[in-house]
């Protein structure tokens, strides 16, 4: 049996999403700047995918950004906040400790370009309050931008609240629900969320191809200079299959919603429950507030990287934490940030489900899990002394 248990990192497409794409690489392969009828139709194509994207987000088709996925969309909102902020001298930004690194690494260089900016302490509950939203909320901020779930430990923020705060405030509020999207109702206009990123290749569509929503009246500048394509913010020719991909998976996802998240939930759930039993070990992430598909876990006294290579070999695919950090010896900013110390850190495993995945499939996780956890405690020295009375267990 191999189990996919990776679908925060990405996910398989679906055959609808993959049907759908199939006719744009052949049959209807116009660039949409072309006046012809062959380019023409190929712009009826994105106009209708930019409808649909629209139509799940509860915003206007103008207010839809496709870009070449979730980091550029991420970098496109921050950037064009950052700029609009400074012209009213407006250089204060707050975000949080445990955002992507596509957020965070554009936050490090607005710094050094003299903005300031003030991250959120995400150690109570694993996740972020819309009060410390507003006490942090200054005459000089410029932006607001918190993700809607976090990719590693699964809380899901409460991104009504901030929005709500934000607008009062009169800051922009950007969030970055690559997470979230097809996985979570989301409503801009209802939450009051000024911009939002999203990647196809979360939800079952394909890579390489995102959506930026920004509210009609907010200035976006482009990162990509050229053409007059996505009404002159992102040069570049349209990736046409890609975005009628990415539609195609967000209206199915959207579709589908509340069935999806039944199944996945009490997957996710089965899987806590079951892996709570292994002795020394911790859940990470806000336990109510909760992504449906995961399933983040700290074990004490053994190495992620080994967990993850024994796991393989036993057929289970899952990561430590994001895919980003993996191949790195440091332990992940995000565990660092919600409290855990360097060497439980070391010992995590995400688990992220999708409706793919199978009660059988669950099963097998629970049965090799604590098998390989008990293999690597027994070989650890670190684990040795704990159990001697040495070192004092953390969890
Ligand atoms: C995957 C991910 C991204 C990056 O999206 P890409 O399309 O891979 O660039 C950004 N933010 C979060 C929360 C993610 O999970």
């Amino acid at each position: 049996m191999q189990v996919y248990a990776d679908n925060a990192a990405t996910t398989k497409m679906s055959s609808h999403a993959i049907n759908a794409m199939l006719p744009y690489f052949d049959k209807v392969y116009g660039n949409p700047s072309s006046l012809h009828s062959i380019g023409q139709e190929a712009k009826e194509v994105l106009d209708a995918a930019r409808e649909k994207v629209a139509a799940c987000l509860g915003c206007e088709p103008r207010e839809i950004y496709f870009t070449s996925g979730g980091s550029e969309a991420d970098n496109q909102a921050i950037r064009s906040a950052a700029i609009n902020g400074a012209r009213k001298g407006k250089k204060h930004i707050i975000s949080t400790a445990f955002e992507h690194h596509a957020v965070l690494h554009t936050l490090q260089k607005l710094e050094k370009e003299g903005f300031e900016v003030t991250l959120l302490d995400v150690r109570e509950g694993h996740n972020v309050t819309a009060q410390q939203v507003k006490d942090a909320i200054r005459e000089d901020t410029c932006l607001v931008t918190t993700m809607y779930a976090n990719n590693e430990i699964g809380s899901v923020l409460p991104i009504a609240e901030i929005g709500a705060i934000c607008k009062e405030a009169g800051v922009v509020f950007h969030t970055d629900a690559v997470q979230a999207a097809g996985h979570i109702a989301i409503d801009v206009k209802e939450q009051n969320i000024d911009m939002l990123s999203l990647s196809g290749h979360k939800f079952h569509g394909p890579k390489g191809v995102g959506a930026l929503y920004v509210r009609k009246g907010l200035m976006v500048h482009n990162l990509i200079e050229g053409g007059a394509q996505e009404r002159g913010k992102r040069a570049g020719t349209e990736n046409i299959a890609g975005i009628v991909g990415l539609a195609a998976a967000l209206e199915d996802a959207c579709a589908n919603l509340e069935a999806n998240t039944a199944k996945v939930v009490a997957m996710r759930d089965k899987l806590i429950a079951g892996l709570s039993q292994i002795p020394h070990s911790a859940l990470n992430g806000d336990p109510v507030n909760r992504l449906p598909g995961n399933v983040s876990f700290c074990f004490e006294g053994i190495e992620g990287e080994s967990l993850l290579l024994l796991l393989d070999a036993k057929g289970v695919c899952a990561s430590s934490g994001s895919a980003c950090t993996s191949g790195s010896l440091d332990p992940s900013h995000v565990l660092l940030a919600i409290g855990r110390v360097h060497d439980v850190a070391h010992g995590s495993l995400r688990l992220s489900l999708c409706h793919y995945n199978t009660e059988e499939e669950v099963d097998h996780i629970l049965k090799v899990v604590p098998e390989v956890v008990t293999l690597l405690r027994n070989m650890s020295p670190v684990w040795r002394d704990l159990q001697t009375g040495k070192r004092e267990y953390i969890l």
